[in-house]
């Protein structure tokens, strides 16, 4: 169902009535992880008027250590979908478990982590329900076997699934991942469906998100998904890779201008 050869159409993957493929580019902007009423609102409300179509928020968060901060879980949602009602901004979170799915009620695109991008028993239950799909690129997968964490989701019926390219694990230690471009147009050429790159997971360093998200548009992705925080230093989670509001203004003016270019 992902494959190109049965569908030659580019898709566009509408998240409430906010589109994204099919000549429609956005980007999803916000806090790495949700953590207090003011500090969501507050970014909520720059993201939008620096031009992001979609708000993100950790609430569910897979850390590598336990004893790092794990999200504010079902408090984070409602924040979450507090910022929703005050911006209009549809609302994208992670999911990592099933079990959560009644939770997700108002969230408008669901996210799936490259740490579950092979949880093929999540992915099952995703392809059960009609919201759109988020799919991160499993750090280590291959993209034919990420093309196939999509079919799981599609084979069951939910065909709304946007791929996410967020940096591989290579040998290059000074970057935090290593951002695959040539992913973009190989995914172009073997699949319909819209793909989005994330500049912050890819590199994991602030001044590299601007250059990294410009290269993105140049090799043909539906969108953005960058991480934006009001202070950065004092982040709960992913600070080092964070925008201030500024720096992502400063960032969307030069999308806007690399969009109109290509
Ligand atoms: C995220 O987007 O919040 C995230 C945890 O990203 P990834 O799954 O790509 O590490
Ligand atoms: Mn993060």
């Amino acid at each position: 169902k992902a494959n190109r050869k049965f569908h030659p159409n580019d898709t566009a993957v509408d998240i409430a009535g906010v589109k994204i493929g099919g000549g429609e580019f956005q980007v999803i902007a916000g806090p790495c992880s949700i953590e207090t009423k003011e500090q969501m609102t507050e970014v909520a409300q720059k993201v939008k008027e620096a031009g992001a179509g979609l708000l993100r928020g950790g609430a569910f968060k897979p850390r590598t250590s336990p004893y790092a901060f794990q999200g504010l879980h079902d408090e984070g949602l409602r924040l979450l979908l507090e910022a929703k009602k005050a911006t209009g901004l549809p609302v994208v979170t992670e999911i990592m478990d099933a079990s959560h799915l009644p939770l997700f009620e108002g969230v408008d695109l669901i996210q799936v982590g490259t740490r579950n991008m092979q949880n093929f028993e999540l992915l099952k239950e995703l392809g059960k329900i009609d919201k759109p799909i988020l799919l991160k690129r499993g750090m280590a997968c291959t993209i034919d076997e990420w093309l196939m964490s999509a079919e799981y989701i599609m084979a069951g019926g939910n065909e709304n699934v946007i791929l996410c390219e967020r940096g591989i694990r290579t040998y290059e230690t000074a970057v935090r991942n290593t951002l695959d471009l040539s992913a973009i147009p190989m995914i172009k050429k073997k699949s319909h469906l819209p793909v989005i790159v994330d500049p912050s997971h890819a590199t994991g360093i602030r001044f590299m998100v601007e250059p990294m998200a410009l290269a993105a548009i140049a090799a043909g992705a539906d969108g953005l998904m960058v991480e934006v925080h009001n202070n950065p230093a004092k982040a709960l989670c992913d600070g080092p890779q964070s925008l201030t509001p500024e720096g992502f203004d400063h960032m969307m003016q030069k999308v806007m201008k690399t969009r109109d270019f290509f």
